[in-house]
């Protein structure tokens, strides 16, 4: 790959975008463009249930609107299944799956809630169960893939050193559902080593994801992209801004606002510019440096933008 800096957009089209997933993009997008590298954009629609192509497209031209853009898009992840498929099979081959028959019932009233994301701690209860056990369950499994007792470490741009030992933090993991649909951590390494990312950057909220998935680049043979975790924007009340926040989608935004004007109470609340007037993603580019993110939650003056 050389050189060549690649970062990636990776919304999921299952709606409008809020505040928090514009925050997310423009440091994304702004870490790129200041290092003159390749974005890259891919539509993470594996829960078919919930996504569409039509919010994909609002989502590009969202993106668009904001002066977000991208150099290609790959496959979006519902058409990958095939290709999601040889490198479960990579795992099969390394005797690293195996089948678990636990009901989601069992896994909460038995697993230890992991330390900073909602999953849970798995016990391993399926690990050595015989083969005249497996057989005698009338469900499919899921698969999991065993971990090794040991610590993954790495330095994110925001967060700082981050370690964690996945058989204690997190135990063997589903990399597949009884559905046979591939779960999010397989999908985005496969997809991310493909593209040949060398940075990820997004939500504060996925950063225990990240040892998973370098374990996962490990045994596929991908190197490990940089890390960036950003900041949550929360409500002067500490409450974490979300998609149920409705005012603050951008739907509503793009009736009321320019994107510069939304850009720049973005850029400022986060610290990357000193004081709170409207600038263009572009403009933002040249004053980018990580160094002035913050690891704590980003307080967004959100009156500014209800009940306009
Ligand atoms: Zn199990």
């Amino acid at each position: 790959m050389g050189k060549t800096v690649t970062g990636r957009f990776a919304p999921t089209p299952s709606g409008r975008m809020h505040l928090g997933n514009v925050f997310a993009a423009l440091v994304a997008w702004l870490s790129v463009r200041s290092q003159k590298g390749q974005m890259v954009l891919r539509m993470e629609d594996l829960d078919t249930q919930r996504t569409s192509e039509e919010y994909a497209q609002i989502l590009r031209e969202d993106l668009l609107w904001l002066g977000l853009d991208w150099d290609g898009e790959t496959p979006p992840q519902s058409q990958r299944s095939a290709v999601y498929e040889t490198y479960f099979e990579k795992l099969k081959a390394l005797d690293l799956l195996y089948p678990c028959y636990c009901t989601r019932s069992q896994l909460h009233s038995v697993n230890a809630p992991h330390l900073s994301d909602g999953t849970y701690v798995y016990a391993g209860t399926c690990r050595n169960l015989t083969e005249d056990q497996r057989a005698a369950f009338d469900r499919k499994p899921s698969w999991r893939v065993k971990v090794p007792d040991r610590v993954w470490q790495f330095t994110d741009r925001v967060q700082g050193i981050y370690r964690e030992n996945l058989i204690t933090d997190c135990g063997d993991f589903v990399v597949r559902r009884a559905d046979d649909v591939f779960v999010y951590q397989l999908a985005v390494t496969v997809d991310d080593g493909q593209s040949g990312v060398t940075e990820v950057v997004r939500g504060m909220d996925l950063l225990s994801s990240a040892p998973r998935q370098m374990y996962l680049q490990e045994l596929f043979g991908f190197s490990h992209p940089d890390y960036g975790h950003v900041p949550m924007l929360v409500a002067p009340d500490g409450r974490r801004l979300s998609k149920r926040d409705k005012d603050l989608d951008l739907g509503q935004l793009r009736l009321h606002f320019t994107p510069e004007q939304v850009l720049g109470t973005l850029a400022f609340s986060a610290g990357l510019i000193p004081e709170n007037c409207p600038i263009s993603a572009k403009e933002l580019v040249s004053q980018f440096v990580w160094e002035k993110l913050g690891k704590e939650n980003i307080c967004l003056d959100i009156t500014q933008f209800v009940g306009v």
